[in-house]
């Protein structure tokens, strides 16, 4: 799939402005500050309406602006669709073809878009809520019911939480409340664990391969998933649904103590091994980073393998943070196949080869 055009409406430091993107490898050029990473961004939101940057949509929109507005047009195999996202202070409406959307999952997934950014180092170096984050957006993207799951375990959790902090303070055995909270948390939480099982699977599948042709064959990587239950990828449901209610069984003297739920998908993590070796310990800043790079662009296989077409790739400031044979290496894997964006303050840090072929732009102050 691709995008051929973007309009973008007081987007960050964006008034208005319209783009016509080719179907290859476009170069965005600028200053610092001029909005190459802003571009980048409502192309992401675009697609997975969210930005990969804040959590928060009121800094999208222009400063003392009511709204923002994201338009584009996507090709697939098959049809072309018009996308539209709008932001504002009453929240987010998104439309296919003119047609609002009332849930968002019905919209995500229309444009598949992989953003690989300097801070996607965290994803190795970081806290665990930063993996999570990167687990929850990639799966939703493929599978948009996930969404609906995660939004219905946070729901469950926080009613849970807050019943835990009442006993805390007031215990009353005769309630059963607790019971049912627990029960309607494994529920959805033994999806959620089985779901992400599955994806990181297939994930280290791809991203074993391609971090193998980066290192020049040198190094080899594992993903691996660490419940904070007892679990396993090849346990049914049943097996896991018993594993976890044994686990708030022992849990919940600690539980009401805590005043918190301690355990669950919300406090799950996954580890990097490059030759046995956990990355985030013992990794150069160098296989952090080529760690980072693979797991992105075995997202990019992934979602070839899952939808059925490639996603477009975002890449913000990162090739000139590449060595040669890396560079060269990241332009082999997807020319001709991707749609890529690139953003870069100089183009000595490209490629003169891809440079040549791919479509250049100029940002200056949001122009
Ligand atoms: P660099 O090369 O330093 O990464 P960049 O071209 O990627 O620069 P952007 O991150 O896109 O720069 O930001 C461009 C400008 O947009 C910044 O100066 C920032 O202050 C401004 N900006 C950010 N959010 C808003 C907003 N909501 N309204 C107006 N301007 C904004
Ligand atoms: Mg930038």
């Amino acid at each position: 799939m691709f995008l051929s055009e973007l309009t973008v409406t007081n987007f960050r430091n964006y008034k208005k402005a319209t783009m016509k993107f080719e179907n290859q490898v476009n170069v965005i050029l600028g200053e610092n500050a001029q909005g190459k990473t802003n571009l980048l961004e409502s192309i992401y939101v675009l697609a997975i309406a969210k930005s990969h940057r804040t959590s928060r949509d009121k800094e999208l929109i222009k400063w003392d602006e009511e709204y923002a507005k994201i338009e584009g047009r996507v090709h697939k195999r098959t049809q072309s669709v018009s996308l539209e996202f709008i932001i504002s202070s009453k929240g987010k409406k998104a439309k296919i073809n003119s047609l609002e959307q009332k849930k968002l999952s019905s919209y995500i997934g229309t444009l598949n878009a992989v953003m690989f950014a300097p801070e996607d180092l965290n994803l190795v170096k970081g806290s665990p809520q930063v993996r999570r984050r990167f687990i929850d957006m990639e799966i939703g993207q493929v599978a948009p019911v996930y969404m609906h799951e995660l939004n219905q375990y946070q729901h469950i959790l926080q009613q849970r939480n807050h019943l835990l902090k009442q006993f805390h303070h007031d215990w009353d055995k005769n309630n059963i409340m607790l019971d049912i909270l627990t029960s309607q948390l494994i529920d959805v939480a033994v999806k959620i664990t089985e779901r992400r099982f599955q994806f990181l699977k297939m994930l280290q599948k791809w991203a074993e391969q391609i971090h193998h042709g980066i290192s020049r064959g040198l190094e080899s990587l594992k993903i691996q998933y660490n419940p904070s239950v007892d679990v396993s990828e090849d346990m049914d449901l049943s097996k896991m649904v018993e594993v976890y209610y044994e686990k708030f069984a022992k849990l919940k003297e600690k539980e009401i103590e805590r005043g918190l739920t301690l355990a669950g998908p919300h406090r799950d993590d996954m580890q990097f091994f490059v030759n046995g070796k956990d990355v985030q310990v013992y990794g150069s800043q160098g296989q952090q980073r080529t760690t980072a790079l693979s797991v992105k662009l075995a997202e990019i296989e992934l979602i070839k393998s899952e939808v059925g077409e490639y996603p477009i790739l975002l890449l913000d400031d990162v090739l000139s943070e590449l060595d040669d044979y890396r560079q060269s290496h990241l332009l082999n894997t997807i020319q001709d196949k991707v749609q890529t964006f690139v953003t870069t303050t100089s183009v000595d840090g490209i490629d003169h080869e891809t440079l040549k072929k791919a479509a250049k732009f100029f940002i200056t102050a949001g122009e």
